[in-house]
């Protein structure tokens, strides 16, 4: 595979991540779309650059929901709304209560991840929510470029590590490739990195 023969939907979540990366916020970012698969609200994590008293809360699929404008698209039991990483109990009550049926998830989440309370909520569970997992290699770029943004960014190592063994519970190709790259060299000046020749550099190693 190659960064090209990724769904379009998914370039513009991996883009998102990398503008977060390049502010030192988490690599998680969130899109929803239409009936007809057009992109209508994105939201990305901010936390460590959002200009709110609390910006503990400013994850990514929160955002989406928040920034989608329902006086242009009142619909939303129509819509789709992209997860990049398992959504954590709060995105998971905001997709819900924001009215989204429809969750496309990228990569499992064995810390903060919610979906199982989709079924031991009985308020959720009658919602019918309809969950959809991406393949794997999707999981692993997701977990990639998180793991890019611990290893520059996060100055508590032993935090960082905690979080590295996290991510490779699902997605150790991902984080091994992401450490390789880091080893490398390749994000000594981040601003002349192309996000497409990363992904590609990653997908290779996974792949091997
Ligand atoms: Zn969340």
């Amino acid at each position: 595979m190659r960064y090209e023969d990724l769904d379009d939907i998914w370039k513009s979540i991996f883009e998102l991540e990398w503008e977060s990366l390049c502010n030192k916020s988490k690599a998680i970012a969130s899109v929803i779309t239409d009936e007809n698969g057009n992109l209508i609200s994105t939201g990305r994590n901010k936390i460590g650059e959002y200009t709110i008293p609390n910006p503990r809360v400013c994850h990514a699929e929160t955002e989406a929901v928040r920034n989608l404008d329902i006086s242009i698209y009142p619909n939303i039991k129509q819509y789709t709304l992209y997860a990049a990483l398992e959504p954590c109990p709060m995105c998971l009550g905001t997709i819900v209560m924001g009215g989204i049926r429809r969750i496309v998830i990228g990569a499992h989440d064995d810390h903060g991840g919610a979906i199982e309370l989709l079924d031991k909520s009985r308020y959720l569970s009658s919602k019918n929510i309809e969950i959809i997992w991406m393949p794997n290699i999707y999981g692993d770029i997701q977990r990639g470029l998180q793991t890019i943004r611990e290893l520059l960014y996060n100055e508590d190592k032993a935090k960082s590590e905690r979080m590295l063994m996290d991510f490779s519970v699902y997605n150790s190709s991902g984080v091994n490739a992401a450490k390789i790259l880091v080893d490398n060299g390749l994000f000594v000046d981040l601003q002349k990195c192309r996000l497409e020749n990363i992904i590609n550099q990653m997908i290779k190693l996974i792949e091997e």
